[in-house]
């Protein structure tokens, strides 16, 4: 099902009375522009819940993950792949050298250039990423953005201790499919890694291992290559705590209105449990919660979407129910 972007604008008109009367107070307000934001620690799966809602809104994706915008490092970044996007535009994903050190300013620049090209093509953007620093930049400090756009934000939540077993099992796949390769490309003889994509959790923690792989035996080398691994998984779990952190601290001061979605039953599950358990609780009511937004529903009928999606009523008949 495919739900389409309303028309979000209404003519603002620019009547004023000569004589001092303003018209602007008996004139609705010009309503701005909708962006959905989807944020959450590393491994929680914000890129598939973007993705969901990308095919279900004629929208397109603005990357907010400050490793994931350089070129390079698909394996250590964990960059969605081609067949992940389901031919969903991605922006700001892959397309930065990565020499440089991309701000805070750099992403407001190129997400807002983003957001407005994605809006001239009539869709809906979704910005998506872990990347808290930005999305506060952008959404909170620059007026721009504040004045021309009202955001709705997902929260994909799940309780550390299962996130901590799945990043670390995902570390492993990582090393499977080619971490240590992608890294070794990036160590750096100077041991700096505070530029840039070197700073990505999986390089620096490789710098030991790369100094000595040639010139120790297969014992010692297994040892150091395990270590590494091991700090790996430490370091993502630190930053998935992080980065849990630092949304509540933005909840609590910035009094954003942040739709949480627990995830943990679906990452309880395998197969087609699991799937059936993401669509139940994350795509379903994330679904519901979008629609309200840029239909201009009351945001309290989203909490009856997610009661109606939870006793197992199939949301297109949560959403027809709440927003009729
Ligand atoms: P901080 O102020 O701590 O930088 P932030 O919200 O700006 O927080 P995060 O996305 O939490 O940024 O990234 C912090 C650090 O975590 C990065 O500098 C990098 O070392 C590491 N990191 C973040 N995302 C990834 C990733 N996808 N792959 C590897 N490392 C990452």
């Amino acid at each position: 099902m495919m739900i389409s972007l309303p028309a979000c604008k209404q003519a603002q008109s620019l009547l004023n009375f000569p004589g001092g009367l303003n018209m602007d107070q008996f004139i609705p307000r010009r309503q701005k522009d909708k962006v959905v934001i989807v944020v959450g620690a590393t491994g929680t799966g914000k890129s598939r819940l973007s993705i969901d809602l990308a095919t279900r809104f004629n929208a397109e994706i603005v990357n907010s993950d400050k490793m994931q915008v350089y070129k390079g490092l698909n394996i250590v970044t964990n960059k969605v792949t081609e067949e992940e996007c389901r031919g969903i535009p991605h922006h700001l994903l892959g397309t930065i050298d990565p020499d440089v050190d991309f701000t805070c300013d750099d992403f407001v620049h190129h997400a807002s250039l983003a957001v407005e090209s994605i809006m001239r093509k009539g869709r809906l953007p979704i910005i998506a990423g872990g990347s808290n620093s930005y999305i506060k930049a952008l959404v909170n400090d620059d007026i721009e953005f504040q004045s021309k756009y009202e955001c709705c934000f997902l929260w994909v939540d799940v309780s550390m201790a299962i996130l901590h077993s799945f990043v670390s099992k995902r570390v492993d796949k990582m090393a499977e499919a080619g971490l240590v390769d992608e890294a070794r490309e990036f160590s750096d003889i100077e041991a700096n890694y505070t530029i840039g994509i070197k700073r990505a959790i999986g390089v620096p923690e490789m710098d030991e291992y790369f100094r000595n792989e040639s010139i120790v035996d297969d014992d010692t080398r297994a040892r150091l290559l395990k270590e590494a691994i091991d700090k790996i998984k430490e370091n993502t779990c630190k930053l998935a705590c992080r980065q849990h952190q630092n949304i509540l601290r933005l909840q609590n001061q910035l009094k954003w209105n942040m739709h949480r979605l627990d995830v943990t039953e679906a990452f309880l599950k395998r197969g087609v449990e699991a799937d059936e358990a993401w669509e139940r609780v994350v795509a379903g009511p994330s679904t519901g919660i979008v629609g309200c937004f840029l239909h201009d529903h009351d945001i309290n009928l989203v909490s009856a979407i997610t009661a109606a999606s939870v006793i197992g009523t199939t949301n297109a008949t949560a959403v027809a129910a709440a927003t009729h």
